[in-house]
């Protein structure tokens, strides 16, 4: 293979392990493989940030585009202390799986910084934010490569990215990032797009499997920009949420959360732990609870080896990316444990983040109900691709998704031909 010793372990080792396995299965040759396998850029820049203090502190930043052939680059941009360029490659390849398998028309990117937002004031955030914008500025454009909100940045951090590049390029361009604030050019319907599909597609797989969503149990690992509003949408569809958690803890009620009080406990205090209508949990167990629907909506890599086996939930709905390992995978496979992928749960986002685009394109606003129905419209095609695929050649719904997807992707890049 042409590409430098992929890691053994970790998000990018997972990501490479189902695209080859994926290969196999559509028996394209080696040729094929490596442009799959390999982005089609990458940058990494250096963040100087002057901090309030007055004291300057260098972060790494990145951005990687795995795919153009069905269209521009797109992907979100994650503010973490862990980030490192394996972990954004994963994450960028997984986005072109996810664009082609929801049919949107894009390729894949991802970005990241090394910064725990948690440590900054919003000013030390919108500085590293203006700085990353303006590094990466020459390989992104609303025809090129189209950041979004993921974990650690928001709407703010969108409109910060978005008022950089206009203020370079010295005209307002609100294509050049999605997710942004309603008021600028945001789509209606964009914040709580992941969180809806998450729920819509795990009601799917409910009904798929002769599941009634009253009396279903579900414990939602997570409770920010998807795990709140899918703990809500879930609970709102007649499922008995049992458990929550986020960074700082975990929270328990047998006969289920009741999510509003939960989230203005949140809003108040910044987390879930101490809610007093529910008992505390060890988040750890939380992946492990005796329900029906497990929804890890947090980071990459939680379902592993070592936690898999004791895993009771029928049916795990990612809608964090990554979340479960290869080796997770096998072990759920092999206990009839329906798992329901990434690049099809949590697709939601990126459907609306096209819908976002298509409006700055027009100059011309949705309502909610329009972003939602169609929203819901192309997430059940896509279910329904997936189901009737993997029913047709024997395969789990992460093999058949990333076959259609990678299918996409391949037919695309035989029909523009190689350059030159
Ligand atoms: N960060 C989100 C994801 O992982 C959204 C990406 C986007 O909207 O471009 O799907």
């Amino acid at each position: 293979m042409a590409w430098s010793s992929p890691p053994a372990q970790g998000p990018l080792a997972d990501a490479l392990a189902q695209l080859a396995a994926t290969v196999e299965h559509l028996g394209y040759d080696d040729g094929m493989h490596q442009m799959l396998a390999t982005a089609r850029r990458e940058m990494q820049v250096s963040v100087p940030l002057r901090r309030d203090d007055g004291s300057v502190h260098v972060y790494s930043g990145y951005r990687v585009q795995h795919n153009f052939s069905r269209g521009p680059a797109k992907g979100g941009l994650r503010f973490a202390a862990n980030v490192d360029l394996d972990e954004i490659r994963a994450l960028a390849m997984w986005m072109t799986w996810k664009c082609a398998l929801v049919d949107v028309p894009y390729g894949g990117a991802k970005g990241g910084v090394a910064i725990e937002p948690r440590d900054h004031s919003v000013g030390e955030l919108e500085r590293v934010t203006r700085r990353y914008t303006s590094e990466i500025a020459p390989i992104i454009g609303p025809e090129v490569d189209i950041p979004a909100p993921d974990i650690g940045t928001d709407e703010q951090t969108m409109a910060w990215m978005m008022d950089t590049y206009s203020a370079l390029v010295g005209h307002t361009v609100q294509g050049v990032v999605t997710g942004k604030p309603v008021g600028l050019g945001g789509s209606r319907g964009r914040a709580t797009a992941t969180s809806r599909g998450v729920a819509h597609i795990a009601l799917l797989a409910l009904a798929a499997h002769g599941f009634e969503p009253e009396g279903t149990t579900a414990a939602v690992q997570g409770f920010g920009k998807v795990g709140h509003d899918a703990a809500r949408f879930l609970a709102a569809a007649g499922v008995i949420v049992r458990a929550v958690s986020d960074v700082d803890g975990a929270v328990y009620a047998r006969d289920g959360l009741d999510i509003a009080r939960l989230s203005a406990h949140a809003e108040r205090t910044g987390s879930v732990a101490g809610f007093p209508g529910a008992e505390p949990l060890d988040p750890a167990d939380l992946l492990t609870l005796d329900v029906d629907v497990l929804v890890p909506a947090a980071i990459e890599g939680v379902l592993t080896a070592d936690n898999a086996e004791r895993v009771q939930a029928r049916f795990v709905v990612e809608g964090a990316n990554g979340p479960t390992t290869k080796d997770a995978d096998a072990i759920l496979l092999q206990r009839d444990v329906v798992v329901v992928p990434d690049i099809l749960a949590n697709a939601g986002g990126v459907i609306v983040s096209y819908f976002e685009w298509v409006q700055a394109h027009q100059a011309y606003q949705w309502s909610e109900r329009e972003v939602n129905d169609r929203l819901e419209e192309r997430l059940t095609t896509a279910w329904h691709d997936v189901v009737e695929y993997a029913g047709a050649h024997a395969l789990t719904y992460r093999q058949a998704a990333t076959a259609l997807a990678v299918r996409r992707v391949t037919e695309a890049h035989r029909q523009r031909g190689l350059y030159p």
